[in-house]
């Protein structure tokens, strides 16, 4: 029996640029796969419909839905859709996150806002509106989308990304106190270097001549720094993320899961 058969997921950033594979695209697949509705939500519905097509044609069942998750009355919206289409939410994955580079001293006001409006808020609106949801039911996952970066310095001045990230953790853990009463958990998940759409995006505007870049020879400079030896999947976070939306996690609560290959055992 499928895992997470009967289950209901509202996957937020469910797409990713370029029809690539991201952390939110390959969790929104791996849930499906192991028996879950998707509602696979993200800012352009084209990225959304395209995560819905793979999981249609894998025999599975989604919805696609486009939404700013930095915009309340969106998510209210989105919330309401994926409740009417699908009647039930079980698990709440959010998974969209900007990244920006800049340290303490240079990076500028417009970043450091917009990273902790995104980051912060891609936690906060959509839990918010479903938590009512879950009280009502007496149960509910909500799984967030940390980082690594959360929890120290990595070797590129971050300060703003790494900042809003820590917070998810302490925000998790909040939560996960909170609405524990009511049979919800809360846990995060905290990737280390994924390659992900986005991983690839930072690389290139960090880059004089993005032309140049050797993404091969940049793979096998980052695998020596992970003491598994290889840049983690998306596929990698998404089976987190099904661990910890499944009844084999009952028992975790307001915790973190880290998926970095044991780089945080290392720096
Ligand atoms: P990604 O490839 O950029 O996928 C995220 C998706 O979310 C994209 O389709 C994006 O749309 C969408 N999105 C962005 N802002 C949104 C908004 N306001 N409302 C709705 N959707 C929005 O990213 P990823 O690399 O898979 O990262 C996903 C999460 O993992 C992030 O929280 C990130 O911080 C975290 N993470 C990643 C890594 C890594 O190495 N990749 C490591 C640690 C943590 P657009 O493409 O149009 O922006």
């Amino acid at each position: 029996m499928a895992r997470l058969y009967g289950k209901v997921a509202l996957v937020t950033g469910a797409g990713a640029m370029n029809g690539g594979m991201g952390n939110g695209k390959a969790t929104a697949i791996r849930l499906a796969q192991e028996g879950a509705t998707i509602c696979a939500l993200d800012l352009h519905l084209p990225a959304a419909e395209e995560t819905c097509e793979i999981i249609r044609a894998d025999g599975g069942k989604a919805i696609a839905l486009s939404a700013d998750v930095t915009h309340e009355d969106q998510v209210k919206q989105a919330v309401a859709d994926c409740l009417s289409a699908l009647g039930q939410i079980d698990i709440l994955q959010n998974n969209v996150g900007i990244l920006k580079t800049g340290g303490a001293m240079d990076s500028t006001v417009e970043d450091w806002d917009a990273l902790v409006h995104v980051n912060m808020k891609a936690v906060f609106l959509p839990t918010k509106h479903v938590l009512p949801h879950f009280v009502d039911r007496g149960a509910g996952v909500v799984t967030n989308i940390s980082s690594i970066a959360g929890l120290r310095y990595l070797g590129t001045p971050y300060i703003g990304y790494n900042a809003t990230k820590g917070s998810i953790i302490s925000y998790t853990r909040n939560l996960a106190a909170e609405v524990a009463p009511h049979g919800i958990r809360a846990n995060a998940i905290l990737p280390g270097f994924i390659d992900t759409p986005m991983a690839r995006d930072i690389t290139v505007q960090n880059s004089e001549d993005p032309g140049a870049i050797d993404w091969d020879a940049l793979d096998r400079q980052r695998a020596a720094r992970i003491p598994l030896g290889r840049v983690g999947t998306p596929w990698d976070v998404a089976n987190a993320a099904v661990f910890l939306a499944s009844d084999e996690a009952s028992y975790i609560t307001g915790t973190e899961i880290t998926v970095d290959g044991g780089v945080s055992c290392r720096v």
